[in-house]
């Protein structure tokens, strides 16, 4: 009798220490998502907004009426213009690779100007949904290029 009852909380601590083990596994792939995410958004040299969408907004700009003033001396709103027109066409040309791929993925992805692209109906995707076809790092850069 003793015997069952001692097999019994054995195995009710093996259950609990069993979902304790994936709980705690679940924390760390969170927890390592978050980091990795959070590393992306700091990386200024590794993500391409800083590269790409810089580059075709100066390039934009130099093609604009007000090309006689230095980029960085454009106020914020004309340098969110210029990356804004920078992202449209980036991601226009994005949707248009997407389209011409084997297996067409536009309805699978939403593309950001910077060549970043989230499942449908992810996270990202909302945010993008929310903040004009801009992704979260991207968003995050232009915060930060605005108190340059
Ligand atoms: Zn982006």
């Amino acid at each position: 009798m003793g015997n069952q009852n001692d097999m019994d909380e054995l195995l009710a601590l093996r259950a609990e220490r069993d979902a304790a083990l994936a709980e705690l596994e679940a924390i760390k792939e969170v927890a390592s998502r978050a980091e990795y995410w959070k590393q992306r958004a700091k990386s200024a040299e590794g993500h391409l907004f800083a590269n790409d969408v810089r580059a075709a907004a100066r390039a934009l700009h130099a093609n604009t009426t007000q090309n006689e003033i230095p980029f960085d001396e454009l106020s914020e709103a004309d340098r969110h213009r210029r990356y804004r027109g920078a992202w449209t066409v980036i991601a226009s040309i994005n949707a248009e690779r997407a389209r011409r791929l084997p297996h067409d993925s536009r309805d699978e992805y939403v593309w950001c100007g910077c060549g970043d692209g989230y499942p449908v109906n992810s996270y990202g995707a909302g945010f993008m949904a929310a903040n004009s076809g801009v992704c979260e790092n991207c968003a995050a850069m232009s915060q930060e290029a605005s108190h340059d």
